[in-house]
């Protein structure tokens, strides 16, 4: 059966890939990668070997179509991204939209991602939650600051380790004192810490050190007063 299938990879620890996810690898026609030399790495650790092109940030727009037409052909096309599942913060978006316009199946497997482990063990309420993603780098940064301050939802966050006091600084102007905040960081690996309180002693606690690796944060939603 022809299909994209979005597939899941390990955020760190290579035992997070599902039975189905390393079938599906195996089956496919062609692997589409972020980066080829991170899935050849997994690829290699599992032994499949199969056809890997890339598919990133710079491309997509201009291979969708191409890629659209293969599965419209008959081909099994697996998208990967360099860790987690694509589509959340990484490619994806634009070839799953390309396919179903062309009455293509898509289907994700589920899987490793970063935000989920993130949310559930922060302790914050996670019936409801948003995810924010990257917040914008410079422009629009602020107003989109501004405009989650009234979010009663648990929000998430995805940011670099040289931009977290930057950010806990922000959450606690726009947010206030009170917020509780839960910092994720280097989940699944070697040095993985989950970091618990207001934003204030999470910037005490991340200033002693240098924050190095991938890192999460959940904050808190408004709460009525
Ligand atoms: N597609 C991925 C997913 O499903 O989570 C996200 C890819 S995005 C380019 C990379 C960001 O995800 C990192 O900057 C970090 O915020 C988060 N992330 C990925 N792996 C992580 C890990 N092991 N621990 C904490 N955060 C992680």
């Amino acid at each position: 059966m022809s299909k994209l299938y979005l597939v899941p990879t390990p955020i760190g620890n290579l035992e997070d890939i599902t039975l189905r996810a390393l079938r599906i690898l195996k089956e496919a026609d062609l692997i589409l990668a972020e980066d080829t030399r991170v899935t050849s790495k997994l690829l290699n650790h599992y032994e499949i070997k199969k056809p890997v092109h890339a598919h990133h940030q710079h491309n997509e727009h201009k291979t969708v179509t191409f890629i659209a037409e293969k599965i419209a052909s008959g081909q099994i096309i697996a998208l990967v991204s360099d860790a987690g599942t694509p589509g959340i913060s990484d490619p994806g978006f634009l070839l799953v939209r390309e396919c179903l316009k062309l009455g293509l199946d898509v289907e994700c497997l589920p899987g490793p991602t970063a935000f989920v482990p993130a949310l559930v063990q922060s302790g914050l309420p996670c019936d409801s939650f948003v995810f924010v993603g990257f917040l914008p780098q410079k422009k629009g940064r602020q107003t989109k600051l501004k405009s989650l301050a009234e979010e009663n939802r648990t929000m998430v966050f995805y940011e670099s380790p040289h931009r977290l006091i930057k950010a806990l600084e922000e959450f606690k102007e726009h947010f206030g004192l009170e917020r509780k905040v839960s910092v994720s960081r280097e989940l699944t690996k070697m040095f993985e810490e989950t970091f618990r309180g207001t934003s204030d002693e999470a910037i005490t606690h991340f200033s002693t050190k240098t924050v190095k690796g991938e890192i999460v944060i959940v904050v808190e939603g408004k709460t009525e007063e």
